[in-house]
């Protein structure tokens, strides 16, 4: 089954309300579209956002690498020869993960499709419903409190915490969510390498001390600093997640190997899509790590991939996946059913997504 025609587009969604990390504040998806037709007409549909600080890849970027470099190469090529197809696009271009991401969401999409079967079951089928947790941005500490009740009252029973930009004034504003939504909710802490090694040393075991219970803690420090993570990994009982740190397979298999880390965040736009990933997986399984999926300020189309991949994996434990809910509309036609917290996979060919309303070019 050819590829016979591969486009992209521009899809613009504004956020509920801004997204604020240590890194940055984001007020809208912007993100980049593809669309893969086969020759008998079905098409495969991928996103990706341009996260220049955390990737690298820009709007530019992500166009040039998919026009000029990615659809050259597979143009022609079967996409039932699925193995064939990615190890093509890999070798047309270097780096550039979130181009590759969303050619190769487009390609397990349409293989899907042309499958007839949900991607979830063939990759793997562990499970049909995912619960993802809801981030919290970094701000003052009553308006993170109110946001935090606010997703308590949405459903949410799992909260991301952005935190990293005040050190040590991190502890208290944690407290202070704890002490507002209860012993019951779980609550996961992103520093976004926002401290350095003995602040977070200090900043963990202060809230262990505390009984805080917090659910993990992800990357305290730079990415490139594995020595630190290794150390904080082992200075603390919380268990540290590798986020920034971890893009590739390789850099998996190296953070486990130092003990930089005990649980390991996958996105789709760092391992360059679903392929990669599903590397990781397998490295994380034979070591028994569980690895986290996560996303970009993606919108449905990407996250949904995600939601996939996390559904058919075991080794996927835990769902950072709150893409959609952070925005203000969802334009898209099918996909898995997102319910509040809960993603509900169901029997939908590919990722599910039947329309993009975008002018492809
Ligand atoms: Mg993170």
């Amino acid at each position: 089954m050819k590829i016979v025609d591969i486009r992209t587009g521009e899809i613009g969604i504004p956020l509920a309300r801004p997204f604020k990390t240590a890194l940055r504040t984001v007020e809208r998806v912007e993100d980049i579209v593809v669309r893969i037709t086969a020759e008998n007409g079905m098409v495969g549909y991928g996103e990706a956002p341009p996260t220049a600080v955390i990737t690298g890849d820009t709007k530019g970027s992500i166009l040039s690498a998919i026009n000029e470099f990615i659809a050259p190469a597979i143009l022609g090529a079967d996409v039932l020869a699925l193995d064939e197809v990615m190890e093509r696009m890999d070798r047309s271009i270097k780096g550039n993960t979130s181009a590759k991401a969303a050619v190769d969401m487009a390609l397990y999409d349409l293989w899907g499709k042309i499958l007839g079967k949900p991607l979830y079951q063939l990759l793997g089928g562990y499970r049909r419903e995912i619960e993802t947790d809801i981030t919290i941005s970094v701000g003052p500490v009553a308006q993170m409190v109110a946001d935090s009740l606010a997703a308590l009252d949405e459903g949410y029973r799992i909260l991301k915490i952005k935190v990293g930009k005040e050190g040590m004034a991190d502890l208290p504003r944690i407290a202070a969510i704890r002490e507002a939504v209860g012993p019951d909710i779980r609550l996961r802490v992103d520093a976004n390498q926002g401290w350095n090694v003995p602040d977070s040393i200090r900043i963990i075991s202060a809230m262990e001390d505390k009984g805080l219970c917090i659910d993990l803690v992800e990357q305290p420090v730079e990415a490139h600093d594995l020595t630190g993570m290794a150390k904080i990994t082992q200075a603390v009982y919380t268990p540290i997640l590798a986020d920034e740190s971890v893009f590739s397979p390789l850099d998996a298999l190296e953070i486990i190997r130092r003990g930089a880390a005990d649980l390991i965040n996958i996105k789709l736009m760092k391992t360059g899509g679903i392929h990669q990933a599903i590397k990781i997986c397998g490295i994380a399984s034979l070591y028994g790590v569980e690895c986290m999926m996560g996303c970009m300020l993606e919108s449905k189309l990407a996250v949904s991939a995600a939601a996939h991949l996390t559904a058919a994996k075991g080794i996927i434990t835990r769902a950072d996946l709150d893409g959609p809910s952070l925005c203000s509309e969802d334009p898209f036609t099918g996909g898995p059913d997102y319910d509040g917290p809960v993603i509900r996979m169901n029997d939908l060919p590919g990722i599910g997504i039947s329309a993009v309303p975008c002018d492809f070019t």
